[in-house]
């Protein structure tokens, strides 16, 4: 078998990999089979890196937070609030308030009068004042910004400074290009907004989707209410001060803080007219069945379970480069991770070793240092997933690997795994782990790499390695995803559009594909 041929190659090599001694203080070794207790760069090469801590002065964070409605900063009617942690320490960051109905009444009501009165009839070419203002803002504060989401959501600060924080900024001025052009958007003459949107966000790039929900929408011409998850509201609420400093009018973007029930009240509510949702499979079916047949207009983005395909002409060292970057950046919370990695069987155990030279080499740890490759997972609920979806992974039969990896001793943490010897039934090659956990299968045509990367009910996403121009369009073709990257993975770009197919939701996300979504076309 193919994925055996793997796994003779990776019990060969365990024991070299495997090596190291530790060296700081208060961290644990990684629990899982061949994990030493120290970086490979330390013991290999005798020299460490120093601790390069980007400073937390930039940013002040209150105590509590109130919700944004109508431009101000307000408690909850009912004055209930939830902490938010973070969760490299699982220090106590502030006390959020929680919205309730009234608030949720109150939000949307704020937005539909904002809608009839000011945003709705301003034209297009003022309304991208405001976007160009904001992704300025966002420009100058941009190190405020990258500070306040590692600390709250636990992801490097190499990650938010140089993809969050940018990327959200350019959707905000790409967006704004379009907000005085959208009769030439190919959606008619005069195309039309829907009214108020009411959008939910999950904590895996907390900032960038509020981007990603609020520039299309507001270019078209709607008002918002942004529901942003529990475990990261801190960035939104931030974007809500940086609304203020725009000026923009009252209204016209609302922040929600809360739980899963506040989201559900946000999109039932009958005022909404649009309803735009980044999540899990099961929150998205359970928002679809809610709203179904109230007319409102519905786009998902949910789950996916990449199939990333590396064939035996690919180029290596770069096909490495874009494996670790498909499932290990942002610490595999991607909806469109590349967590299967399918390689051509003559050149899997090849592939296997020096993917394990190059995990050897990541460094995990404070979120805050610019070092850092792996930050903290987002949650504990998140932790436990990762950990349950990887234990079944052994039960069921794969072999399972991490590098020489220290864990901190307080926050939520996982070592980058590697899962070899798994099959399509297992768990883990079916089940959306988002964490760090590869799962590595084999194949030996390219029919075979097609059918087992579209032998999942998600399409969000893929990867092709290869040298072959015609086989990266053939597999393009045949490849049942939304996005299929080749000889790269996890591009992003404000100008191309993002979404999936089958259980990873409907709709478009980005480009002029994303306008559609907030337009009565
Ligand atoms: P959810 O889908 O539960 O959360 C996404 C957002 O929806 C959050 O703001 C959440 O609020 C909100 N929400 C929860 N329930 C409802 C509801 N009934 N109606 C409206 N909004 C609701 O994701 P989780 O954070 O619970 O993560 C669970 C799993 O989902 C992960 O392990 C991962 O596999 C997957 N996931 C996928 C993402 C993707 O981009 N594809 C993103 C995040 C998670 P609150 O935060 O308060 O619960």
């Amino acid at each position: 078998m193919a994925d055996d041929a793997v796994d003779s190659a990776v019990r060969q090599r365990r024991a070299g990999a495997a090596r190291g001694a530790g060296t700081r203080p208060a961290r644990r070794p990684a629990a899982e089979p061949g994990s030493g207790t120290s970086s490979a760069l330390s013991s290999e090469r005798g020299w460490e890196y120093a601790p390069a801590p980007e400073s937390r002065e930039i940013v002040s964070i209150a105590s509590e937070y109130g919700l944004f409605v109508n431009g101000e900063f307000e408690p909850a009617k009912k004055g209930r609030t939830f902490p938010t942690i973070n969760p490299a320490t699982e220090e106590p960051l502030a006390k959020v308030a929680l919205a309730g109905q009234a608030d949720v009444d109150r939000a949307v009501a704020a937005a539909r009068a904002a809608y009839e009165q000011v945003w709705g009839p301003m034209p297009g070419s003022e309304r991208a004042k405001y976007l160009y203002r904001i992704a300025r803002i966002l420009q100058e504060r941009s190190r405020e910004f990258a500070v306040l989401e590692s600390i709250d959501n636990g992801k490097p600060i190499k990650e938010t400074r140089d993809v969050d924080i940018p990327l959200a900024a350019a959707h905000f001025f790409y967006y704004a290009g379009w907000a005085d052009k959208l009769e030439y958007a190919g959606f008619g003459p005069q195309p039309r907004p829907l009214g108020v949107a009411g959008q939910v966000i999950p904590w895996n790039f907390p900032l960038l989707m509020a981007a990603w929900k609020l520039a299309p929408a507001l270019a078209a011409g709607n008002t918002c209410v942004l529901k942003p998850a529990e475990t990261t509201p801190l960035s939104a609420l931030l974007l809500a001060e940086v609304c203020q400093q725009a000026e923009l009018p009252p209204g016209v973007v609302n922040v929600l803080t809360g739980a899963g029930e506040t989201g559900a009240a946000v999109v039932a509510h009958p005022s909404v007219n649009k309803v735009a949702f980044t999540g899990s499979t099961e929150v998205g079916i359970a928002i679809a069945e809610a709203i179904a047949g109230s007319g409102k207009k519905l786009t998902l983005e949910l789950g996916g379970k990449a199939a990333n395909v590396v064939f035996d002409d690919a180029p290596v060292d770069q096909a490495i480069e874009g494996i670790v970057n498909g499932i290990f950046f942002n610490q595999g919370h991607v909806c469109c991770a590349g967590s299967r990695l399918l390689v051509q069987e003559s050149v899997a155990d090849h592939v296997v070793d020096r993917l394990r030279q190059r995990l050897a080499t990541l460094r995990l740890g404070d979120p805050l240092d610019k070092n850092t490759d792996i930050g903290a997972i987002n949650s504990r609920q998140q932790l436990d997933k990762i950990t349950e979806l990887s234990s079944a992974g052994e039960a069921e039969g794969a072999h399972r690997w991490s590098p020489p990896c220290e864990l901190p001793q307080k926050g939520f943490w996982f070592a980058p795994t590697v899962f070899t010897g798994v099959s399509q039934s297992h768990r883990i090659a079916r089940e959306e782990i988002f964490g760090p956990v590869l799962s590595v299968l084999t194949f030996r045509t390219p029919e075979e790499a097609v059918t087992k990367a579209n032998n999942t009910p998600y399409g969000l996403s893929a990867g092709v390695w290869t040298e072959k121009g015609s086989r990266i369009l053939w597999m393009a073709q045949k490849m049942r995803a939304g996005v299929v990257w080749a000889n790269t993975y996890n591009r992003f770009d404000p100008a191309s559009p993002f979404g999936g197919y089958r259980e990873s939701g409907f709709g478009r996300e980005g480009g002029r594909h994303g306008l559609a979504a907030y337009l009565d076309v």
